[in-house]
């Protein structure tokens, strides 16, 4: 099949080139010229684990191309793929200008008698698969090369994705289901034909409408955004009551009910969607007078939660933070990753160094968009030990496998004090006692 996909971010990339494994031809479209002519010369622009491999064979066979013109990524294509930016707007509600802008070309070169699917892949709030059939409609009618009438001329439908980062090929190539939203036969034909190689093991193909299809997504990420800040929540109580939350974690995780994945707790979640989709899914239960009164509750404790270390650094140092400094492991907003938005280590950064500290920090992927981010603020070193030189404490942001059995004895000899804020519970408590670090975890006993 020949498809376009439109938005060749994380998700585009990944889409377009898992597409093109399976023998569609594909054609990537982005208004981002320099992105552009990288993946045009076989320069990946994202780390993902297992992706470069397949974007490479599939440019060399010229199954996978890129342009920056809408019209020439679409002309041929049967199928095409909205992988654009839903950011939050001010109000908290996904912005949607993104798709209604490409909708509204679209609208434009869709001829009568050539029918096209039309695919939400991004994360959008209800109703846009109509408010995206309306903006073709409405720009079609304005243009003067339009056909005019095109309503049979295509379909639009709703394709949330799951994917997650880090494990975005496999989660792409094997989904644990795939969720299509259409009242259409003619499209759910095509949209049943081009995800069949996918579900071969299968795993479900769930149809239902276009509504259904866009909660559905929201519905997911908000009900895992709250385990995770239930947990966080659980894990502040052990602290208080001298429990152990790993203890309490592998308690409940063996309930199958429950179930053992999404119970970690941490510094929060971050991220391009959990916290973008949290905020849109209130936002759009406000739009009809409904208050979602848990939601409101895990964006809070999620907020709070990204400086929890802080009291505990602050009251370790007397609450002078003035000239310490701070070595950091892990930007990314979790590992196999480089994505750095909404990453919990960017929210300690700005505190640790309003008051006055430095910090000097690791990720194996992400350093490079942090420095585009905040530039110089922060130091940054080539391996996780040197930004150990000198350091007062070591603040552990990100899980990085790295990170989890490091030489300690190097650790010691390299740091001026002893001392871990570990805001990911990677180590056992014993072995660092033993070990001799002040270490102070989340929702466990501090070891001093
Ligand atoms: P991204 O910011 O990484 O990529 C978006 C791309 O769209 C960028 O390359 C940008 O240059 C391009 N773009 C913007 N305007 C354009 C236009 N008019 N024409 C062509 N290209 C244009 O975003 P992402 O992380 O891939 O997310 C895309 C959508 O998928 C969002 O709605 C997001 O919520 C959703 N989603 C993301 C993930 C994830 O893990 N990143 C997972 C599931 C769903």
């Amino acid at each position: 099949m020949k498809i376009a996909v439109i938005g060749t971010g994380y998700v585009g990339l990944v889409t377009g080139t898992c597409f093109a494994e399976t023998g569609n031809k594909v054609t990537c479209v982005d208004i981002d010229i320099n992105k552009v002519n990288k993946l045009k010369k076989g320069e990946i622009t994202i780390y993902e684990p297992g992706l470069e491999k397949l974007f490479l064979r599939n440019l060399k066979e010229n199954r996978l191309q890129f342009t920056t013109n809408l019209e020439e990524g679409v002309r041929d294509a049967a199928i095409i793929f909205l992988a654009l930016p839903t950011p939050p707007g001010e109000d908290g509600s996904a912005d949607l200008k993104y798709i209604l802008g490409v909708a509204e070309d679209l609208g434009k070169l869709i001829k009568a008698g050539e029918y096209k699917v039309i695919i939400d892949k991004s994360t959008v709030p209800v109703g846009t698969a109509e408010k995206v059939k309306a903006a073709i409609l409405m720009s079609s009618s304005k243009s003067s090369t339009g056909a005019g009438d095109i309503a049979d001329a295509f379909d639009v439908v709703s394709n949330p994705e799951f994917l997650r980062e880090g494990v975005a090929v496999d989660d792409f190539m094997k989904p644990d289901r795939v969720v299509i939203g259409t009242k259409s036969e003619r499209a759910r034909k095509v949209m049943g034909e081009l995800y069949a190689p996918f579900v071969r093991q299968g795993n479900p193909v769930i149809y239902m409408d276009e509504r259904s299809a866009e909660l559905t997504k929201y519905a997911a990420n908000s009900f895992l955004a709250t385990k995770i800040s239930f947990m966080n929540e659980i894990a502040r109580l052990c602290e208080k009551l001298g429990a152990d939350v790993d203890m309490v974690r592998r308690g409940i995780g063996s309930d199958e009910r429950i179930g053992k994945r999404f119970l970690f707790p941490g510094i929060g979640y971050g991220g391009s969607c959990f916290p973008k989709d949290v905020q849109a899914l209130v936002k759009s239960s406000s739009d009809v007078n409904y208050n979602f009164e848990i939601l409101n509750a895990v964006m809070k404790v999620n907020e709070d939660q990204k400086l929890h270390l802080l009291p505990a650094i602050k009251d370790y140092f007397k609450n002078n933070l003035k000239g310490k400094k701070f070595a950091l492991w892990g930007l990314a907003f979790k590992p196999n990753t480089d994505d750095i938005r909404e990453a919990p280590a960017l929210y300690l950064i700005e505190a640790l160094t309003k008051e006055g500290a430095t910090v000097s920090a690791f990720d194996p992927e992400a350093m490079s968009n942090v420095k585009n981010t905040i530039g110089d603020k922060i130091e940054y070193t080539s391996n996780q030990y040197e930004a150990l030189k000198n350091a007062d404490a070591l603040i552990i942001a990100t899980e990085w496998n790295e990170f989890r059995t490091p030489d300690f004895d190097q650790m010691k000899t390299l740091m001026k004090n002893k001392v871990i804020f570990d805001g990911r519970n990677l180590f056992d408590l014993a072995a660092i006692r033993a070990l001799g670090f002040y270490y102070k975890s989340i929702g466990r006993e501090t070891v001093n």
